[in-house]
């Protein structure tokens, strides 16, 4: 057997965000004529956005048009749990960026078992991100998800000591890239080289970095004990308040966040106003009786007419309803002391 045959039957799994990075490392993986299997996970936390019409998907879309095979796998409620209590940290967010590319990675090793599929490729550039790609970050991480020498970095191998797809010369680690450090420019450049035109979200990251994000789900882990994915969805969207340890309002911030907001809480009750229209608002908690004006004024504050008249509020959850009058609207100074 020669080694263009030996080289057909080695096949990786490989992390494909629908970033520039990740495509490239498949697409390098496949100008050595590795067989690829492509691994996208999604979670309520993700800012690659399609860039094709008709394409609900980037990664999909990607995979598509490098002619790869993807798996899609969801980030559940485990992940949820390690965003709570990463066991090394956070970053400036609430990005678990070391434990979230571990877990990651088990999930990846999974795959390559069922796969038959021998190393795992990932789009990770040496010095890019601070918190998950420096040596020590990237030793850590291939140490944590149990996968020694089995990770190969294409963009930074040759900053980085050979793994065992470049010992036993399933790939030709000359034909491998030297990029580190946070400019994109080698990428794009090997992009218009390799023809690759379609990836998402050159900078990555995700919505746990974001500090509004943040702080909505620390907001969730300390008051709801017992919350869901769909908490983890409610975070990323919509005005978030707080009126007291029991209860939280969110209001959606126009007709599309208002929609995402019932099919989000099918089960939660619902505050509208009842003569005018004005944002959907949902509670997560518990309703006192003292919460109804303060709920009522809140919504109030929001619409687009704010009256001088009362205003009827309407409370739906199951198949129940009520209804009650509030006049006036929030104060600047409520609205600073409730806002998460
Ligand atoms: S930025 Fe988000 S998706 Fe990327 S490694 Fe960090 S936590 Fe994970």
């Amino acid at each position: 057997m020669d080694d263009s045959q030996h080289k057909q039957r080695v096949k990786a799994i490989a992390l494909l965000s629908g970033g520039l990075d990740s495509t490239l490392a498949i697409k390098l993986m496949l100008s050595q004529g590795v067989d690829v299997v492509a691994v996208n996970f999604v979670s309520p936390f993700c800012t690659c956005s399609p860039r094709r019409e008709g394409s609900c998907h980037l990664a999909s879309a990607i995979a598509r048009e490098l002619k790869v095979p993807i798996r899609v796998l969801s980030k559940g409620m485990d992940y949820l749990r390690i965003i709570e209590r990463p066991r090394f940290g956070h970053g400036r967010g609430l990005n678990p960026c070391l434990d979230c590319r571990i877990y990651m990675l088990k999930q990846a090793a999974s795959l390559m078992e069922t796969e038959q599929a021998q190393f795992i490729v990932t789009g990770e550039v040496l010095g890019q991100r601070p918190m998950s790609q420096h040596r020590a970050a990237l030793d850590l991480i291939e140490r944590e998800s149990g996968l020694m020498g089995r990770i190969l970095r294409p963009l930074s191998a040759q900053w980085l000591p050979p793994t065992i797809p470049e010992q036993n010369g399933w790939v030709d680690r000359a034909k491998l890239m030297a990029i580190r450090g946070r400019s994109r420019s080698e990428q794009l450049a090997l992009a218009k080289q390799e023809g690759v035109e379609l990836f998402g979200c050159a900078a990555g990251g995700c919505l746990l970095t974001d500090p509004v994000v943040a702080r909505r789900l620390k907001d969730v882990f300390c008051f709801c004990p017992d919350y869901d994915l769909r908490d983890a969805k409610l975070a990323t969207f919509g005005r978030h308040f707080r009126l007291h340890s029991g209860l939280k309002a969110v209001m959606g911030r126009n007709q599309e966040e208002n929609e995402r907001l019932a099919r989000l809480g099918t089960d939660w009750p619902v505050l509208e106003l009842a003569d005018f229209p004005g944002p959907v608002m949902v509670l997560r908690g518990t309703i006192l009786d003292g919460d109804r004006v303060p709920l009522g004024r809140l919504l109030h504050r929001y619409a687009p007419k704010v009256t001088a008249d009362p205003v009827t509020v309407r409370r739906a959850w199951g198949d129940q309803r009520e209804q009650w009058v509030v006049s006036g609207s929030t104060t600047d100074q409520e609205l600073d002391a409730w806002r998460i």
